[in-house]
């Protein structure tokens, strides 16, 4: 099995990946930055997402492992003192997995007739630093409001806990295939109205945003800054792509919440 580890440039970060390569030149399994069959992530949350834009294009060919040296994340369940129990899981993998949805983001440009496609695994939003963002959203083609505010944010399910949860939208278990779209600052007086509340879609229907103020409009994918010329339209939809991660042991997805947004304590 071939072995890629994408590590973030922290002191800790560094020592946990040293030693995940002097254990794996142990063993049958072969180190492979190029065509792995798994990407082990060292770091965190943040590091997991760079490795996943760094391998959209193998999606199907590979599972993710999460290593975190900080706080526990929502993507890495392994901590650092972990690693032999980590790689005699990986020595004795038998191919377990488990997926999650993800977002396709499609961006039609105004004046070229261009348009990009691009995957989130945590969110795509679309704002507008300054000034008021103006859009009309339309979802499954048909027209639902006009939006007036800083912008709007669209989450996967893994991503509910992220941008999403920090605009007030609810959290999505990752067992749904669902996206979620959630409201940046907008406005509400007599003369604009928005829903106010987050809208949850199933996989079967889009959102559509056409922004009429075009050219100071950002998307984001992630943590990546996809665009600032003049958009002419935005679809969102779940993506018949997923990501996939090793799954040697099983963190219920509410304990994972509870862990990371409570605490510890604990309760009979
Ligand atoms: P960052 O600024 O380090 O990320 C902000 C925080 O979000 C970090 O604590 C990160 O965890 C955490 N995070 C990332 N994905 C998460 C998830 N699925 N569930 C719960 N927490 C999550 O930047 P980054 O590490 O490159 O991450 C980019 C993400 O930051 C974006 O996708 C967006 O979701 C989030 N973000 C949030 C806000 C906000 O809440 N106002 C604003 C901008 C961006 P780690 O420390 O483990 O990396
Ligand atoms: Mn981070």
């Amino acid at each position: 099995m071939r072995i890629a580890i994408f590590s973030n440039k922290g002191d800790a970060s560094r020592k946990v990946s040293a030693a995940l390569y002097d254990l794996i030149n142990k063993t049958d399994l072969v180190i492979d930055g190029l065509n792995p069959d798994i990407v082990i992530t060292v770091g965190g949350d943040g590091t997991l997402l760079s490795a996943f834009h760094h391998y959209i294009d193998r999606l199907k060919q590979i599972r993710f492992v999460g290593i975190h040296t900080g706080h526990l994340g929502f993507y890495t369940d392994w901590r650092d003192y972990e690693v032999k129990e980590l790689i005699n899981s990986l020595v004795h993998d038998d191919g377990q997995s488990v997926s999650y949805p993800l977002l396709d983001v499609k961006v039609d440009y105004l004046n070229d007739n261009q348009s990009d496609s691009i995957l989130a695994l945590n969110e795509s939003t679309i704002k507008r630093p300054t000034n008021t963002m103006q859009a009309n959203i339309f979802i499954k083609g048909e027209f639902f409001e006009s939006f007036r505010g800083d912008g709007l944010c669209i989450s996967t399910p893994t991503g509910s806990t992220a941008y999403n949860k920090s605009v007030g939208g609810a959290i999505i278990n990752p067992k749904f295939d669902a996206i979620q779209v959630t409201e940046i600052a907008s406005i509400n007086n007599r003369v604009f109205r928005t829903i106010g509340s987050p809208l949850i879609l199933p996989e079967d229907e889009w959102l559509r945003v056409e922004p009429e103020t075009g050219d100071n409009d950002v998307v984001t994918c992630d943590q990546l800054t996809i665009s600032d010329r003049p958009i002419k339209s935005i679809s969102y939809r779940i993506s018949q792509q997923r990501i996939s991660f090793a799954q040697y042991r099983h963190t219920q997805f509410w304990k994972r919440v509870s862990g990371s947004f409570i605490g510890e304590e604990q309760h009979d």
